[in-house]
């Protein structure tokens, strides 16, 4: 039986960027998600841009119910954010 439900090939290497992008649209497969979680730990990188953009999703979500926040107001977080993170 073909499986349709899987487009892209498996075994194929994603970019860290690619992967990103996945896991933060929520399009990941359980699979890379598992990938991902492993790659976070040898890529600093992905790590900290990872917990960045899951923190301040979950800070605009609270702060604004979903209205949408005012790009100056996710520079603060953002600032915020990477300030309290250690090296
Ligand atoms: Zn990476």
């Amino acid at each position: 039986m073909p499986d349709s439900t899987h487009p892209s090939k498996p075994g194929k290497k994603l970019s860290c960027m690619e992967m990103l992008q996945l896991i933060l649209d929520g399009d990941a497969s359980p699979e890379q998600q598992q990938e991902f979680t492993t790659h976070m730990d040898e890529c600093m990188p992905c790590y900290k841009t990872y917990h960045l953009e899951t923190a301040l999703k979950m800070l605009i979500k609270s702060k604004c119910n979903g209205h949408g926040a005012p790009p100056h107001l996710i520079e603060k977080i953002k600032a915020q954010i990477s300030q309290n993170t250690p090296h």
